[in-house]
């Protein structure tokens, strides 16, 4: 089982295609959307972690590409901005997955990218604005 956090885009003329039914019913992929933004005669976008075996996973983004659906990693919508965070600790209680963390070694917060699930909670509660999210 593998699982993928991506962000896609759309063009507003798939908005009712049926995207994640056909990940689910057609690659037997489990699909759970984090975010969703979906401007009217605009482009929409979704932001999910998509799991399931190795073959229909590529399966289902080659679908996906090939329906003219833009596939990125979340890892390109999620910034921890290092030189602004001060290690107040306030988003570690916060964070549901524990993408951060404080290392007990240095005193300093860290952010674990693959731990993120995009869910932006650790954004309004960042005094800093250590943290953005671009989606
Ligand atoms: S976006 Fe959510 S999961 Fe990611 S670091 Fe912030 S609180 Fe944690
Ligand atoms: S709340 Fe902001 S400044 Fe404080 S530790 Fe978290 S990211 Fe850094």
């Amino acid at each position: 089982m593998q699982k993928k956090k991506v962000v896609l885009t759309f063009p507003y003329k798939l908005i009712n295609e049926p995207i994640t039914y056909h990940l689910i019913k057609d690659y037997d992929l489990e699909v759970n959307i984090i975010r969703a933004r979906i401007s009217p005669r605009e482009e929409g976008r979704l932001m999910m972690e998509i799991s399931g075996k190795e073959e229909p996973l590529r399966k289902g983004m080659d679908y996906l590409k090939e329906l003219g659906v833009e596939v990125q990693s979340l890892a390109q919508d999620i910034r921890w901005l290092d030189e602004k965070c001060t290690d107040c600790t306030i988003c570690i209680p916060i964070c549901p997955t524990e993408a951060m963390a404080l290392d007990r070694n240095e005193m300093t917060v860290t952010f674990d990218q693959d731990k993120c699930i995009g869910c932006g909670l650790c954004v309004p509660a960042c005094p800093y604005k250590a943290v953005e999210i671009l989606f």
